[in-house]
């Protein structure tokens, strides 16, 4: 899956010379705002309510206490073992020096807890499982049994990696298997869903969560609309599959807003966690 990350307001600043990353432009009513006022608002537009798609390195230090991250398994990088046409290229190409895949994990505080938490990133390959997603989370998960801590990932994906076949779907057996251990040894996973959340991790360890929270709006399911609507031949409800119809429909525990994450999950973590 093609990303295209040159906004119009992007174009507009360069074709006129001026610096970017100053401001920034609401991809939903193409308003204009300050960078430094929007990320305030934690990339929500502060007009129409859009939600913008969050970097990893974005999301973390909206969610963790500062300076607390430190990441692991970052030389973790996917291998084009099927010689599927074009994926070798497509790596070298998306690969950036913070993100080498479509998560990162590390250990971090969140309100003074500690936790191992895992970020997806949809902009890497439509944030698909590989074989290099699914081993990071199960180090991840065995990281945070071997400290007895809690376990958050924040996803955001579009499934199972094509290009790596069936050993990209045997990460959601691999990724179950280690979250069943997880929950044995009595520690509390929240899953935090956004949009879109779909496929195999939709169907794995997104849905896993002692807690599941969606953001508002969040594209949440394993199939698209329209493959269910051939499949069953019949039109689905308004509003289905997004967080706020899954959380009336029992799905999902709670949609929260952005700028209330990190409360919640501190709220979540203080029921589970003796401090
Ligand atoms: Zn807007």
């Amino acid at each position: 899956m093609d990303v295209t990350t040159e906004t119009p307001v992007e174009n507009i600043l360069k074709n006129k010379g001026l610096p970017e990353g100053i401001w920034t432009q609401c991809k939903e009513c193409e308003q204009l705002f300050l960078q430094k006022d929007f990320e305030e608002n934690f990339m929500v537009c502060p007009k129409c309510g859009y939600y913008t798609r969050v970097d990893p390195k974005k999301r973390i230090e909206f969610t963790v206490d500062k300076g607390s991250f430190k990441e692991m398994d970052s030389g973790l990088t996917s291998v084009d073992f099927l010689n599927f046409p074009g994926y070798a290229d497509k790596l070298k190409k998306i690969s950036k020096p913070f993100l080498k895949d479509a998560i990162i994990t590390g250990e971090a505080k969140v309100s003074g807890y500690n936790v191992i938490i895992g970020v997806m990133d949809f902009s890497f390959m439509g944030g698909s499982m590989g074989s290099v997603v699914g081993e990071k989370i199960v180090r991840a998960v065995e990281r945070a049994i071997k400290k007895k801590c809690s376990l958050i990932i924040i996803s955001s994906s579009g499934g199972a990696r094509i290009q790596e076949g069936i050993l990209s779907l045997m990460q959601m057996g691999k990724t179950n298997a280690a979250l069943a251990k997880f929950a044995d040894n009595g520690l509390a996973y929240i899953s935090v869903l956004t949009d879109p959340t779909t496929g195999g991790v939709a169907a794995g360890y997104a849905m896993l969560g002692d807690v599941n929270i969606a953001e508002p709006g969040a594209l949440v399911g394993f199939a698209g609309p329209r493959v269910i609507e051939q499949t069953i031949r019949q039109k689905l409800p308004e509003g289905f599959q997004l967080s706020e119809f899954l959380e009336k429909h029992g799905m999902i525990d709670s949609v929260v807003e952005r700028k209330n994450m990190k409360d919640a999950l501190t709220k979540v973590l203080k029921f589970f966690v003796k401090k």
